[in-house]
């Protein structure tokens, strides 16, 4: 597969603008539902930084268990907008 020169994001979609912090593991591990119904995927790391702010939020079910979890207990430590303390 060839890699693209063109604008690509270097971060996944769940990362927030305002959130400096990189990516960890594959960019479409994790999707996250609001209670709107509205769906991002993302990685881990991102999508528990996400759904730590966001009310009502969950996890797709479709989502492995294992990165399910893997959400929810990296969530559960954080702070919602944790970049904006510097988390
Ligand atoms: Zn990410």
């Amino acid at each position: 597969m060839e890699r693209q020169h063109d604008r690509t994001p270097p971060r996944c979609p769940a990362a927030p603008p305002a959130d400096p912090t990189p990516c960890q593991g594959p960019h479409d591990a994790v999707t996250i539902v609001d209670r709107h119904g509205r769906e991002v995927a993302g990685c881990v790391h991102h999508c528990a930084r996400l759904l730590a702010g966001l009310e009502g939020a969950r996890v797709h079910p479709f989502v492995p268990a294992v990165s399910a979890m893997d959400v929810y207990l990296r969530a559960r430590e954080l702070p919602p907008f944790a970049w904006e303390i510097g988390k």
